[in-house]
């Protein structure tokens, strides 16, 4: 179980070869920090995701797994369906970055006898740059992904992360004590079933969020989950507390940017995967000789599984020798012996 250097105020790989971190522009040698993986089969992938506008090629921010489908264009307003199929792609390349990255060649869980660290085309994660991108491999959603893990925005340090259920997912940081608890929908988790939770303020669920209200295109008004009424938002905090209710709510940072009419950037979220991924199941098996079943290799590939023993393969094997004095074996040779000299003394005798 490899620990992973990160960037400790974003949370991204750190490069073991550059200089800066490719997201924050500060020095590798000032942020670097080695953090434990989450299990020996959980890791954390950080992505950034967009779609881009049919009519003005704009990209929308996916700050979220989005699974309705529908998308606001922050530049023009068009409304647009997308492919939600697509996430299954977008979840599969963003797994096999962070099984497959640096800087071991092999990635995270080697197999013990299959070498695939030339094909890898991951393998300068984490070694040069930090982010890989999705492009011809993912349809419709524009991915960038790499390892890390959730750092406290506030404090610059690693989050404290329990897994409580399938799909759910608590942080604490032990600096600040500051605590957040994110939820993944059912139709979030079969799409994609190595899929095991989301750090993201889309996901979040222990706070209600502000609903945006139709207005012109391209103008966002929020509205007020408790009571209803139109928020004053203050300033660019993504928590806001209405002025009426009192109750506290979060704007999503897509709808916040829009409110102050500034353009909405894809934000870093994380994702927790575990196990083996597609690609290196396929790479694995495109570099073994020997053809194999998906199931096989997948059992053969899972962490700390042996390797074949030489008796269990048909074969030629030298006996076994056992150790101490064959008695039978012994007789048998002095009898021999014996027989031997009499005949020769029969002989002798004849002459
Ligand atoms: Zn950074
Ligand atoms: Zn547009
Ligand atoms: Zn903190
Ligand atoms: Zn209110």
């Amino acid at each position: 179980m490899p620990s992973v250097a990160i960037c400790r105020s974003c949370g991204i790989i750190a490069p073991s070869e550059a200089a800066n971190c490719m997201s924050c522009a500060r020095p590798i040698s000032e942020v670097r920090v080695q953090v434990p993986p989450q299990s020996a089969d959980l890791f954390w992938v950080a992505v950034r995701c967009g779609f881009t506008c049919n009519q003005c090629k704009f990209l929308a921010p996916l700050d979220g797994l989005d699974v309705d489908g529908a998308v606001d264009c922050a530049h023009c307003g068009l409304r647009q369906r997308f492919d939600v199929t697509a996430w299954r792609e977008a979840l599969s390349f963003a797994h096999s970055v962070g099984d497959l990255a640096g800087p071991d060649p092999e990635g995270r869980a080697p197999h013990p006898s299959i070498w695939i660290g030339d094909e890898n085309p991951y393998a300068d994660i984490g070694v040069k740059k930090s982010f890989a991108r999705g492009g011809d491999k993912v349809r419709e959603i524009d991915i960038h992904a790499c390892p890390g893990h959730p750092v406290c925005r506030k404090c610059r340090v690693p989050l404290t992360i329990e897994t409580p259920a399938a799909g759910q997912i608590k942080t604490r940081c032990l600096t600040c004590n500051d605590e957040a608890t994110f939820s993944l929908g059912e139709a979030q988790q079969t799409g994609y079933p190595a899929i095991m939770g989301a750090v993201a303020d889309e996901h979040r669920n222990d706070r209600p969020r502000a609903q945006p209200m139709a207005t012109q295109a391209g103008v966002v008004a929020m509205r007020c989950p408790g009571c209803g009424a139109p928020l004053a938002i203050s300033g660019s905090d993504k928590v806001q507390t209405c002025s009426y209710c009192k109750v506290s709510c979060f704007i999503a940072a897509k709808n916040l940017a829009r409110f102050h009419h500034k353009t909405p950037e894809p934000e870093v979220w994380w994702l927790l995967f575990s196990g083996v991924s597609e690609e290196r199941i396929n790479l694995t098996s495109a570099t073994a000789d020997v053809p194999q079943t998906g199931k096989n290799l997948l059992a053969a590939l899972k962490p700390g599984a042996k390797t074949d023993t030489i008796g269990g393969k048909p074969g030629v094997y030298e006996a076994p020798e056992e150790p101490g004095i064959h008695w039978p074996q012994v007789l048998l040779t002095l009898l021999l012996g014996s027989i031997a000299l009499a005949i020769g003394y029969l002989i002798a005798g004849r002459y």
